[in-house]
């Protein structure tokens, strides 16, 4: 039976993450929810900083159009986190400071998700890092408590309120990050996407100024330029191929995985199950899933 009025949100670094790390699964709720789905796509940065032939001022213009392209493909609402003055963070050197933490609670305030995705810490010492993301992960479970918390930025957010709405704290899960190589938390949840593979090849897409100039520029061992779609697919399958490698997964899958934190409410294993599209049971490792929760709920 369908349940009404689910809300999910990704809050990631940069124009193009939740297309690579989480469309396939944003589209699997679709499907389980249909109308009764809100997506939200925030995007703490500006986007000015990851190209190699375009100004700051063109690419930032540019990431945003193809960001915005990819929302209409993915059915999800998109916006660009707004610090207190206006301004947009600056990629390439987010940091974990108030006004950040600010606008996230007030933006996740404001949306009130049921579930929300976000890049997940560094945990290992060896592990490498996008500083973007790392602050991110940083600032979600940082302000997660507060979420609730009324008056935490109305410093930043002025209001005079004295009667305030209590905002539920969302369960909080963590996307794979290929960053981080094969020393990530091993996942608890995977799904898998390719019987929707068209959302995360046609929302990849249309991030053109990434796939066609940048990624092969920064990554050629990796990335190298399509010539239309079907190379793109290709290309987009060895990705998810390399990512099924380092989650342990051999052969190789088309799969998106995530890991359940308790930075925010803690779901019971049932409730998860019930809100959740099907998981791949075969990639998942939800024994360990299961009993986490129990714990963490004891
Ligand atoms: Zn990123």
């Amino acid at each position: 039976m369908e349940k009404p009025n689910m809300k999910i949100m990704c809050v990631h670094a940069h124009f193009d993450d939740l297309e690579f790390y989480g469309a396939g699964t944003f589209e699997l709720f679709h499907q389980k929810y249909s109308d009764q789905l809100q997506a939200l796509s925030l995007v703490c940065t500006d986007g000015r900083a990851g190209h190699q032939f375009r100004t700051r001022d063109e690419t930032a213009k540019i990431r945003k159009k193809e960001q915005q392209e990819a929302a209409e493909i993915g059915g999800y609402q998109t916006e660009v986190l707004t610090l207190p003055d206006g301004s947009h963070p600056r990629e390439g050197c987010l940091i974990l400071d108030t006004d950040f933490m600010a606008a996230l609670w007030h933006s996740i305030r404001r949306f009130q998700p049921d579930y929300l995705f976000c890049p997940p810490l560094t945990n290992h010492p060896l592990a490498g890092l996008h500083i973007d993301h790392e602050a991110v992960a940083n600032a979600v479970r940082n302000i997660a408590y507060m979420i609730n918390v009324p008056h935490a930025f109305t410093p930043e957010y002025p209001t005079d309120e004295t009667q305030s709405e209590s905002i539920k704290i969302p369960v909080i899960l963590n996307f794979f990050d290929r960053y981080q190589k094969s020393l990530n938390t091993p996942h608890d949840i995977a799904f898998n996407i390719e019987p929707v593979f068209d959302i995360p090849l046609h929302t990849t897409y249309t991030h053109q100024s990434q796939i066609q100039e940048w990624l092969p520029w920064v990554d050629p061992d990796d990335f190298s330029a399509p010539q239309n779609l079907a190379e793109w697919k290709d290309i987009l399958k060895n990705f998810y191929h390399a990512n099924s490698r380092k989650m342990g997964i051999i052969p190789e899958r088309i799969l998106e995985a995530f890991t359940v934190t308790a930075w925010g409410t803690i779901p019971s294993y049932e409730q998860l199950i019930e809100d959740f599209p099907s998981m791949d049971t075969e990639a998942s490792h939800l024994g360990n899933l299961q009993e986490r929760l129990s714990q963490w709920k004891s």
